[in-house]
């Protein structure tokens, strides 16, 4: 791993509905960002908000010399659709996400941009004493469980939005052009090299989270299907694990009926659940086999970058050879002649 030269920082923050959180957001974000060496950018974007803060936004963005941007989209569409905006809006080489409630500290991010310096890919970070419900601890740790079985790489928080990439994995993830999408586990699957860091965590102090128990799953499921297609796959193998179980309880079936005679078996009701038991996984088998196609054509329709060329060495051609012109003299030398 090679350090990273960074000259410009961008800082990207989804804001939907942050009015109260908004001047401390600003005025502390700006701080933490002085201490840089390097000239930043604060690229707030605006979700469709429907109270004051697409306005808070205009007027920090347009004091004169302010390092702000404000992004303003015309409804709501998403926290992860509104990052990606404001990654197609900044130009800094490496690029810190934030959320805009200040649960996560402004402070941490000058720590984050060293580890980048280091030559991180991704630097993530793990919420030390996390200020949410158990409710919300605990699925977000299966959560955390299964990507990191799936995606082989190890990170422990999924859930903590802030993070910074290198420009090339920005660059990577704009090229994806699915519309639901959960940026952390798209930027590692580009990355190289990652790393975590820990960072404190605090609790919400304005307003409450915009995430309703509804839109929790549904992020979940976008979490899912960003990473994979094996539950589509999980229907086959289900289908095949029952219709075998049932060929084998056919079996046992026949077996002790011949051992102990007709009367055992209590008129055949038996035989109807391994036949039942055959039925089901054949169709379970089928709904596989079509959810098979269904991911070979998502994956098609998603139309991800089939693969991510994170750069391309070439040896330098040695000095150019002259060029032979018709008479035999090489064009420098017969440059030389007439002058
Ligand atoms: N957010 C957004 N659009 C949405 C929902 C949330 O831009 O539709 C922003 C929100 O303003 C905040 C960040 O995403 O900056 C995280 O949202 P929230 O704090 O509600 O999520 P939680 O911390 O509860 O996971
Ligand atoms: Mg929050």
């Amino acid at each position: 791993m090679r350090p990273y030269p960074i000259n410009f920082v961008s800082i990207v923050i989804p804001v939907y509905n942050e009015e109260d959180s908004l001047p401390e957001l600003l005025r502390r974000t700006e701080a933490a960002c002085e201490q840089l060496n390097h000239a930043y950018e604060i690229v707030l974007v605006d979700d469709g908000s429907r109270d004051d803060s697409a306005h808070l936004l205009e007027q920090a963005a347009s004091r004169p010399g302010s390092p702000v941007v404000a992004v303003i989209l015309n409804r709501n569409y998403g926290q992860h659709a509104a990052i990606m905006a404001g990654f197609e809006q900044c130009k800094g080489d490496v690029v810190i996400t934030l959320d805009a409630d200040l649960q996560n500290p402004p402070e941490e991010i000058p720590r984050l941009v060293a580890q980048a310096e280091l030559g991180y890919d991704v630097v993530a970070t793990v919420r030390n004493n996390r200020q949410d419900s158990a409710l919300r601890r605990w699925p977000s740790k299966l959560i955390n469980l299964a990507v990191q079985r799936s995606t082989g790489v190890a990170m422990s928080d999924y859930g903590c939005m802030l993070r910074a990439y290198r420009r090339t994995i920005v660059d990577a993830m704009l090229a994806c052009r699915e519309r639901s999408t959960f940026i952390p586990i798209l930027a590692n699957s580009f990355a190289r090299h990652t790393t975590e860091i820990l960072v404190t965590h605090a609790e919400r102090e304005h307003g409450e989270s915009k995430y309703s128990p509804m839109r929790l799953v549904n992020l979940m499921f976008d979490l899912v299907t960003c990473m994979t297609t094996t539950p589509l796959r999980l229907l086959s193998i289900v289908g095949f694990g029952m219709a075998a179980l049932g060929v084998l309880f056919a079996i046992a079936l026949i077996l002790l009926r011949l051992v102990f005679g007709a009367g055992w078996a209590g008129g055949g009701t038996f035989v109807l659940f391994a036949v039942l038991f055959v039925f089901t996984g054949g169709q379970f088998i089928g709904m596989g086999l079509l959810g098979e196609y269904l991911g070979r054509m998502y994956s098609d329709v998603r139309a991800r970058p089939r693969f991510f060329i994170e750069k391309v060495l070439r040896s330098q051609p040695a000095d150019p050879a002259p060029a032979i012109t018709v008479d035999g003299f090489s064009s420098t030398s017969s440059d030389q002649v007439l002058s």
